[in-house]
Parts: C-alpha cells; sequence; structure tokens
C-alpha cells in the first residue's frame, strides 16, 4: 500500500510505455513487503536534465535509464561506476541523500545471465559477436573485463566495431579480431566456445530471418545465445538447439540487469524467481 513512507523508483524513457520493468520490480517489492513502488517516467529529451534534477528534488531512491538516454544522462550525474563509464552508458541511477551514482547492470546482468542460464564463464573464452551496437559495447567490454581471452566482432560495414576494439585493447588483456560479415567460409566461428547475436536480426515481427552463420562451423560445446528475447528461441536459436548446441535468449539479461539494480537501490537480495515470474507473464513467447 502506498504511504508517507513510500519510496519511489521507476524508469526514464521516450518512449517508455512497452517498458517491462514495472511489472518485475513491483512484484518483487509486493513479494518482499517492500515500501518501494516503480514507476514509468516519459522524459522528453529536451527535460532530461530537469528530470535528473528531479530525482535529488523529488527523493526518488532511483531510476532505470533507457533509450534514448543511457549515454546523454551521465553528464548530470554526480558519480559514475568504473565500468559504465568504460561502457559510455548508465541504466541505472542511485541517489544516496542527493548524490546520484550512474551504473550499467545491463552488462553483468548479461554476465550473470550467461552463467545461470547458460553455465558458461566468459573466462578464457574466443567469443564471436555479431553487430557492434550499443548493446554489443556493453556485454563485449564486460566479457573483457571477466577475463575473455578472445572477441571477435562482425559487422555488415567493416570497420564498425574500431572504436570499441581500441577501448578493449587498452583497458584489458583480451585479444580482439574482425570477421567479415556472412563469410563463406565460416573461418571465423571456428574454435568459438560462445556465438552472440547483438543485432535484431530475428526479432518480432521479422522472425523468419537469421543473422548469416553456418552454424555447422561451431564445435559441439559452442554456447549460441541471443539478445533477442521476443521471441522467446528465435531462428537463429531454434537451429542452434535443433544441431545440438546450448542456447541463451535476451530474456536473462533482460532480468539480471533488473536483479543487479533492485539490489542497488534496496541493499536487499533480491527474488529472482518472482522477479522472473513477474517478466514471464507479459514478455513475448
Ligand atoms: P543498436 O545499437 O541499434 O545496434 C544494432 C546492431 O545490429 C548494429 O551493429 C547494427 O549495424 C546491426 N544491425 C542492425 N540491423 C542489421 C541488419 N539488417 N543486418 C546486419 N546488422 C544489422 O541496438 P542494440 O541496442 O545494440 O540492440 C541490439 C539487440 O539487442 C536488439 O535485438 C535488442 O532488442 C537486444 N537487446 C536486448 C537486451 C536484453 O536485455 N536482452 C538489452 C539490449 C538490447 P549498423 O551499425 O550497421 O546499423
Amino acid at each position: 500500500m502506498i504511504n508517507g513512507k513510500t519510496k519511489v523508483v521507476g524508469i526514464f524513457g521516450w518512449p517508455v510505455e512497452h517498458t517491462f520493468s514495472p511489472a518485475m520490480h513491483n512484484s518483487a517489492f509486493a513479494h518482499l513487503n517492500l515500501n518501494y513502488v516503480y514507476v514509468p517516467f516519459p522524459v522528453n529529451p529536451e527535460k532530461l536534465g530537469a528530470a535528473v534534477d528531479g530525482i535529488r528534488g523529488l527523493g526518488l531512491a532511483g531510476v532505470n535509464v533507457t533509450i534514448p538516454h543511457k549515454s546523454n544522462v551521465m553528464p548530470y550525474l554526480d558519480k559514475i561506476d568504473q565500468a559504465a563509464r568504460l561502457i559510455g552508458a548508465v541504466n541505472t541511477i542511485v541517489n544516496e541523500n542527493g548524490t546520484l551514482t550512474g551504473y550499467n547492470t545491463d552488462a553483468p546482468g548479461f554476465v550473470r545471465s550467461l552463467e545461470q542460464d547458460g553455465g558458461i564463464t566468459p573466462q578464457g573464452k574466443r567469443i564471436f559477436i555479431l553487430g557492434a551496437g550499443g548493446a554489443a559495447r556493453a556485454i563485449s567490454i564486460q566479457l573483457s573485463l571477466a577475463g575473455a581471452r578472445e572477441i571477435v566482432f562482425s559487422t555488415r560495414v567493416p570497420q564498425k566495431s574500431a572504436g570499441l576494439q581500441d577501448i578493449i585493447t587498452g583497458s584489458t588483456n583480451t585479444k580482439v579480431t574482425e570477421a567479415v560479415w556472412g563469410d563463406a567460409t565460416n573461418a571465423g566461428l571456428r574454435k568459438t566456445d560462445l556465438l552472440i547475436n547483438s543485432t535484431p536480426l530475428g526479432m518480432y515481427p521479422n522472425i523468419d530471418v537469421m543473422p548469416p552463420v553456418d552454424l555447422r562451423a561451431l564445435q559441439d560445446t559452442a554456447v549460441v545465445c541471443d539478445l533477442i528475447y521476443n521471441p522467446r528461441e528465435t531462428l537463429l536459436l531454434q537451429k542452434a538447439r535443433e544441431s545440438g548446441l546450448r542456447t541463451i535468449n535476451g530474456l536473462g539479461m533482460l532480468l539480471y540487469q533488473g536483479v543487479i539494480a533492485f539490489e542497488l537501490w534496496t541493499k536487499t537480495k533480491a527474488p529472482v524467481e518472482v522477479m522472473k515470474a513477474g517478466l514471464s507473464t507479459i514478455v513475448g513467447k
């Protein structure tokens, strides 16, 4: 029940109507009897600075930040966590007595999902990433910080990952290489431990497409991951499963970024299964 002691958290986005996060967080607050509420805030990009001041002014406990604000919000914050600074994007803000600290929970959320859903840790692994946009940037930096041996980027426009390669090799020991998009020989795919699709290829409503990779080039032990969560099993994941490979969809990343944000705000262990159930009722099929 909302009363005078209720703490408010939420999400800044534009648009924000389609967010799944209120269901996930509010079910967790209710389950633990925590006096918090999570609400969506449609924040016009021109009003972002005023909205961030509103966190301080209204005493919000914190917010999530989504498209298109993840990078633009950074100059308005007091402190930024080291990994978030490297990634260049913040998706969670914590308000401690008026001091706002920015974190990126997408990236560690992804790594936790790899461990929990796929039983795979990045340490020492060769990881092949399709695409080099915002999500690829976050996860590749986190994977390299977690000790990945090599990251191979494959993008439809050559050199798209160049800046990212510089950041990773400048701050970690991970080797970074580039593979030709749609290479018919699939040379880059061999000896890959983890293949990740970070492009929207296969996302609803275009569910009949998949990135141009030949899964037969992968070793039997490889894990195939798609950041897409709608549909829950993309054509890429379906083909991988039919080839006997282990698969991971994007639902875990969505879940665990929320779990980590929840714990940052409340300093309380998140009820993961309750949050997963909250998401499952509304996300894709
Ligand atoms: P983004 O910044 O727009 O990057 C998309 C990447 O895909 C870019 O490298 C882009 O290449 C490439 N791409 C787009 N269309 C393509 C096509 N037709 N053929 C080949 N490459 C194509 O998007 P994002 O934020 O990184 O998101 C990428 C995916 O991850 C989306 O499916 C999104 O839903 C998913 N995601 C999931 C989560 C989660 O919690 N599970 C979180 C974030 C994102 P160009 O640069 O050449 O356009």
